[in-house]
């Protein structure tokens, strides 16, 4: 068995400076010796650490590319993946990684912890051993026990497009809230192989790293103003909305916000209609405040996170082009396990 860990940065990746007590990233070498039971097992763990190693704060499209090819390049002489990854926007990469990599059929488990390695009381050994744990798991048929790119923190995997950042204090940093957690680790990994992802049949693994950025999210609140909305929906080259909108759907009845999202459609620009509750789904015509919505052509995202929806997003403006209708019919559609479609 053979594992490649994609080390991007992160406080996992963080040790403490003996001189000046700062935490500052540690070099592989360095954090291999905090993490000695990486050489104690029967699988070679190998490392590929990014250049330089990044906070995940300033992680971008170029950087789910950068990882996405790292699995790509090396697909074949790894049988898993691990990406040590920082907690802040693990779930976006995650996300991104899922569109990316068309055709998985090896696992690909992000972690990382929210204390660093070289802490006494970190998380983040137990986070990278039952993530390397979980990576290299078989069925009774020999095969990946979960061929799908998944976060695993504290006890629990998730898959990946589901997972937000929750908590900046608890170790359990990460939630699922729509879609039941892959596995849970205690003294036994209890996996729930059909909540899994079947594997892709036969076709080879695709790298679809193309991206555009020219996405927005317009987050509803009491009390907005057309000025601001006007703003948002006037960006340059703007092609993509999350709308958030409140609980099952809904908006404001007020006319000008109508006016000014079916401008937009017509304009090309694709509005998707994300509840700012976290747990639920969007259900457009449930209440008359969200029939607007539906008239003017926004679309629903169903029970989707606004990171799998932004990421799912770029992936489809930048692999898809200028294809409206297809690019509106996947984001009705559940590429990797996204979301959950429902006719109410
Ligand atoms: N700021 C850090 C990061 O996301 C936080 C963490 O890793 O937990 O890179």
């Amino acid at each position: 068995m053979k594992i490649l860990l994609i080390f991007t940065g992160g406080t996992i990746s963080m040790v403490r400076n003996p001189e000046t007590g700062a935490l500052r990233p540690a070099d592989t070498q360095t954090f291999r010796k905090f993490v000695p039971e990486l050489e104690a097992g029967e699988a070679q763990i190998d490392m590929l650490p990014f250049d330089p190693l990044i906070d995940s704060s300033d992680v971008n499209p170029d950087n789910w590319a950068k990882m996405a090819r790292a699995v790509y390049d090396h697909y074949d002489q790894y049988d898993a993946f691990v990406v040590l990854h920082g907690t802040d926007t693990m779930s976006y990469s995650a996300s991104a990684l899922s569109f990316m990599l068309d055709n998985l059929t090896k696992p690909v488990v992000f972690t990382g912890s929210q204390l660093p390695v070289g802490v006494l009381r970190s998380d983040a050994k137990e986070n990278l051993l039952t993530a390397i744990e979980i990576a290299a798991a078989l069925d009774e048929n020999g095969q990946a026990m979960v061929p799908e790119v998944c976060v695993f923190f504290e006890n629990k995997l998730f898959r990946a497009n589901r997972t937000t950042k929750q908590n900046a204090e608890h170790f359990e940093a990460f939630a699922s809230h729509n879609y039941p957690a892959l596995a849970k680790a205690g003294v036994h990994i209890n996996y729930r192989p059909h909540l899994i992802l079947k594997r892709a049949t036969g076709a080879p693994l695709r790298l679809r790293v193309n991206t555009d950025r020219h996405v927005a999210v317009l987050k509803l609140f009491p009390g907005i103003t057309e000025e601001l909305v006007n703003s948002v929906l006037s960006t340059p080259g703007l092609r993509g909305v999350v709308l958030e909108t409140y609980g099952s759907g809904n908006a404001p009845s007020y006319d000008w916000l109508y006016r000014q999202l079916k401008a937009a459609i017509d304009r090309g620009i694709i509005i998707v209609n994300k509840t700012q509750c976290s747990t639920g789904s969007v259900e457009m015509g449930r209440y008359e405040v969200s029939l607007p919505l539906l008239k003017a052509g926004v679309l629903s995202g169903y029970d989707i996170t606004t990171e799998a929806l932004l990421a799912k997003m770029m992936y489809l403006f930048g692999e898809y082009g200028d294809d409206t209708p297809e690019i509106r019919r996947l984001l009705q559609t559940s590429i990797c396990g996204e979301i959950t479609v429902q006719n109410f």
